[in-house]
């Protein structure tokens, strides 16, 4: 089978697990991926056999480490027929004139606004908008979190209106720019958060509103969700829709917090320690006064990266079913 020729550039917390998991499916490969710096995570892309491309402006800091490069990341783009862009949130936009030039096709991630790609996608919620697009936005983590619970729901029920409030984690692990470390954040502090309305890019249709605040952990994202629907139905009717989604994981049996939830990852020797599926407390789901609550936990680092595999299956038209892509993708993966 000839693989679809897969490109990351920016080589960070996305970037990285989506090259990994790309590198686990049977009809993609990595052909390269883009450092801006020969540092650690540069090493441990040459070991993993990836070949590394960089910015004009860097290639001599590469050859001065002793580390060698395929080429630029121009180079890398024409290799490609699929550019995962995960750049920093903001940057990718500047890159939009280089896959077009190279006819590239790409993808960029919840950083950037939906505009820059024109769809935003979600696997199963919105995966035949992708089918044959040159450009997609896989959206944040967040986002991918909300519209997996969404997207069942609406179609079992038939949602009225979503409430959320996000409790945000501060920063990622391996970041040390980002905080608070001692204090609670509203963020933003204008009301409704921007969350809602990323929703709505993939899901136009949903009435939702969203708050947000940040607090000190870098240990996943927990929502507290609030739903109302047209039809009737029970917690229990709501706990078997969720119970067969392919991305949802219930959790109990003495997990009671978002480090239990990671702890549990990392006895499942996840690579990295990922939890790609949202982590919901089925105890949790209860309806009060015909309105459904719930608590979910999202792990930022991960939730998005079975995603990109699936938008990239759906851009090439490997697959233009939502179902078997994700089924694909997530036997490839382990989950
Ligand atoms: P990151 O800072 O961890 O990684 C970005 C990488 O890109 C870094 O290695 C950086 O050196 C590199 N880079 C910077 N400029 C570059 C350039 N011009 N060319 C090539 N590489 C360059 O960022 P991240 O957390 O992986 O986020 C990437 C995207 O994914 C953003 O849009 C972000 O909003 C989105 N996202 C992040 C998370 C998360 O929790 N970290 C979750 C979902 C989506």
């Amino acid at each position: 089978m000839v693989k679809v020729k897969v490109a990351v550039n920016g080589y960070g917390t996305i970037g990285k697990r989506v090259a990994d998991a790309v590198a686990m499916q049977d009809d993609m490969e990595i052909i390269g991926i883009a450092k801006t710096r020969p540092n650690f995570e540069a090493a441990m892309a040459q070991k993993k056999g990836y070949n590394i491309y960089t910015l004009p402006a860097s290639l001599s800091a590469f050859k001065e480490a002793g580390m060698p490069t395929a080429g630029t990341v121009e180079e890398m783009v024409r290799n490609a027929d699929v550019v995962v862009d995960c750049t920093p949130g903001g940057m990718g936009e500047a890159n939009k004139a280089l896959y077009e030039k190279a006819g590239t096709k790409a993808i960029w991630q919840g950083g950037e606004d939906h505009e820059l790609a024109g769809c935003s996608f979600n696997a199963n919620s919105n995966y035949e908008n992708a089918l044959g697009r040159d450009f997609v936005r896989v959206v944040s983590c967040n986002t991918t979190g909300l519209c997996r619970v969404i997207s069942p729901l609406d179609k079992a029920f038939g949602i009225k209106k979503v409430r959320v409030t996000l409790l945000r984690r501060a920063a990622d692990p391996g970041d040390i720019k980002h905080g608070p470390i001692n204090a609670i954040v509203p963020s933003p502090i204008k009301l409704p958060s921007h969350h809602g309305p990323d929703v709505k890019t993939v899901l136009p249709h949903i009435d939702i509103a969203t708050t947000a605040v940040k607090l000190p952990t870098t240990l996943m994202h927990l929502h507290t969700i609030n739903m109302e629907f047209n039809g009737e139905c029970t917690a229990k009717d709501v706990e078997d829709v969720l119970a067969k989604q392919p991305r949802i994981r219930f959790v109990g049996q003495g997990i009671t917090s978002t480090a239990e939830a990671m702890e549990l990852a990392r006895d499942m020797l996840r690579p990295r320690s990922d939890m790609w599926e949202n982590c919901i407390w089925n105890e949790s789901i209860s309806m009060y006064e015909g309105e459904l609550y719930f608590f979910q936990a999202i792990h930022q680092e991960s939730d998005v990266i079975p995603e990109n595999v699936d938008a990239i299956r759906a851009m090439m038209e490997l697959e233009k079913d939502a179902d078997r892509s994700i089924a694909k993708t997530n036997k490839a993966m382990g989950f």
